[in-house]
């Protein structure tokens, strides 16, 4: 059978740039799919806010960039609040960009969690895809994509099926896992390090429980990510003694992984149903075990007592005994898991069948 390059258009966040750390692990996905996508040969064109860049390794890769104001962040916002478009959005001139850039295209897949994309699928001509990167945290949201899925499920993909489970979905959905190029992680074998921690600094997230985890074992917890909400990170700081949190800020992957991989083990703690877990992974992958509450995509990344341990949510005493356990974990086999789990090509893989299997169905209609 001969090999048929596809030709895709992909959408980015529309908030932040890409590469501002502002869009959260959903940065990460479009950069190592872009990378895994040009390694199988097929043309990507990467539709992005203004000062958006894709790492080395991507320079065949076409970027566009447009110009706009971000799309406020919907976790952030009431479950009923309404649908929001800033005057000078970004978010309709990515769209609207894509659309025309995307008209010969076999297909546009887009990341951005919002509803407008959302809600052409079935208005546009153009064969319109979606990645959608967070469980439930808007009714808008969620009713316009089990209204999508309930006409053209092939439409939707999803990280994780709890993360899926968040949508009243008729039947069984796609679900993709995630992606990550892992030359740019390096295993470290030493287990004697601190403790770690890694994400947005906002309430969803939950770093106040990994803090009062790390104060009850005296140990430092090495915080990197955006700080999201600066109350919320005082408040925090206030709360424990000097010395058990270190802000590291927000660094570039090939830094934040060093640091990463010196932690004898990785805390996370969501609050909300976690779409997958980028960290989870990449902790993992620099052979770090992870203790996650077992909640969202974390519940099914860790195996458990293999990779690392998964404890009853918001449980800290739990989560502080599986910490002190953590020596049995043989960090190899956190690295092992990464590769035959969540390589970037693999991950590049499924996406090409998902959307080669719909508009294949696609077009024994037209
Ligand atoms: N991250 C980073 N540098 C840091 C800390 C975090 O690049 O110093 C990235 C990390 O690689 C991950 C993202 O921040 O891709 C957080 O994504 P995650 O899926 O864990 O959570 P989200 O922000 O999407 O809720």
């Amino acid at each position: 059978m001969t090999f048929q390059p596809l030709e895709l258009v992909l959408i980015s966040t529309p908030i932040g740039f890409l590469g501002s750390g502002k869009g959260g692990g959903v940065e990460l996905t479009i950069s190592s799919l872009v990378k895994g996508l040009l390694a199988l040969n097929h043309k990507v064109t990467l539709v992005a806010p203004e000062g958006s860049f894709l790492p080395s390794g991507c320079s065949k890769a076409q970027v566009i960039h447009v110009s706009g104001v971000d799309q406020p962040s919907w976790q952030h916002r009431p479950l009923e609040a309404p649908v929001q478009i800033p005057c000078d959005g970004v978010l309709p001139k990515l769209i609207s960009k894509a659309l025309e850039v995307g008209r010969d295209a076999d297909a546009v897949l887009n990341f951005g969690y919002d509803w407008l994309p959302v809600w052409l699928t079935s208005r546009v001509e153009v064969a319109l895809f979606h990645l959608i990167s967070m469980g439930n945290v808007s009714n808008a949201m969620k009713s316009e994509i089990e209204e999508l899925f309930k006409y053209q499920k092939g439409r939707l993909a999803f990280h994780t099926y709890r993360q899926a489970s968040d949508y009243s979905l008729s039947s069984q959905p796609i679900v993709l896992g995630n992606g990550f190029d892992l030359s740019n992680y390096n295993f470290q074998l030493d287990n004697t390090g601190p403790l770690g921690w890694a994400g947005r600094v906002a309430p969803e997230k939950g770093l106040e429980d990994a803090v009062s985890v790390a104060s009850s074992l005296g140990d430092k917890l090495l915080v990197w990510g955006i700080i999201e909400d600066p109350e919320y990170a005082s408040e925090i700081e206030k709360s424990c003694s000097e010395g058990i949190i270190e802000w590291r800020g927000f660094l570039k992957t090939n830094d934040f992984q060093k640091e990463l991989g010196a932690c004898r083990a990785f805390l996370n703690t969501p609050k909300w149903n976690e779409a997958y877990g980028n960290v989870v992974v990449e902790a993992l992958a620099c052979g770090v075990p992870v203790v996650a509450y077992d909640r969202g995509g974390p519940g099914e990344l860790i195996i458990q007592g293999l990779t690392g341990f998964l404890v009853t949510p918001d449980d800290v005493n739990s989560m502080k005994k599986a910490v002190s356990q953590i020596v049995r974990i043989n960090r190899k086999d956190c690295r092992s898991w990464v590769e035959r789990s969540a390589s970037h090509e693999n991950f590049a893989r499924s996406i090409v069948n998902w959307i080669k299997g719909d508009i294949s169905i696609r077009r024994a209609y037209i």
